[in-house]
């Protein structure tokens, strides 16, 4: 899979990809992530990039030149699957989404930043818009990161165990069960004893028991929207 990402602020990425499973998946070219400056797409002397908007509210917008000359840059040798504009106002992300993502190809995502962007980005360039929360950040390149490694991890070959991301929460109809790991007593508060019995299937019954119990709590966290 190819990601390319336009921001104005590269800087913000250096961290998200370059430890773990991304970088992993990177370093074993299951996945390509290309970082775009949006600002080496302005064709403005000053290589300005954003401006104040029209009828005079406050705030800055990323003006519609740069960005549009570095999608039209990006498609010239590349068919996209998706131009992806993380929004706080699009399809809330989850698993499904993530999901239906990692079957494609070659994706674009832009991050916005200060007020957003000039709308007819939105109307005539972007796909599909996909939001992290029904809360506002800064800028969409912490959200890009979010979503980026939720689908990078479910690509063939990224975890080593494939099994356990198929396992996660929200992949079947069930939340995880509870993990533990040495030591078996931690100041007096131990591990369930079924896990140290041998007794595969009574453990498999265990844990299926209690990704029930945490799926009923959690009922408002998980419902079949989030498939
Ligand atoms: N004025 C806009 C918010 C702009 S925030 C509004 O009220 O809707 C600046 C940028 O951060 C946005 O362009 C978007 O790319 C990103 N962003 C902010 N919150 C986000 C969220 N919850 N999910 C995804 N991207 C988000």
């Amino acid at each position: 899979m190819r990601i390319d990402i336009i921001t104005c602020l590269p800087e913000i990425l250096n961290g998200p990809f370059n430890t773990s499973i991304i970088n992993r998946a990177i370093s074993k070219n299951i996945a390509k992530i290309n970082i775009h400056n949006l600002r080496d797409y302005s064709e403005d002397k000053h290589k300005r990039i954003d401006d104040y908007p029209y009828g005079g509210s406050s705030g800055m917008l990323l003006k519609i030149e740069p960005i549009v000359n570095c999608i039209e840059f990006l498609k010239k040798d590349t068919k996209y699957d998706e131009i992806i504009y993380m929004s706080p106002d699009g399809d809330l992300l989850n698993q499904g989404i993530a999901n239906s993502l990692s079957l494609l190809n070659n994706l674009i995502i832009l991050c916005g930043h200060y007020k957003g962007i000039d709308e007819r980005i939105r109307e005539y360039f972007i796909t599909k818009e996909i939001s992290i929360g029904e809360y506002v950040l800064s800028g969409g390149e912490l959200a890009s990161a979010v979503l980026i490694d939720s689908i990078i991890r479910l690509l063939p070959g990224s975890i080593s165990d494939s099994i356990s991301a198929l396992n996660d929460s929200f992949q079947d109809d069930l939340i995880a069960p509870p993990e533990y790991t040495r030591p078996y007593n931690f100041r007096g508060i131990k591990v369930p004893d079924i896990l140290l019995s041998g007794d595969s299937k009574a453990i498999s019954r265990w844990r299926e028991i209690q990704s029930i119990k945490r799926t009923k709590k959690n009922k408002n966290l998980y419902s079949n929207e989030n498939k």
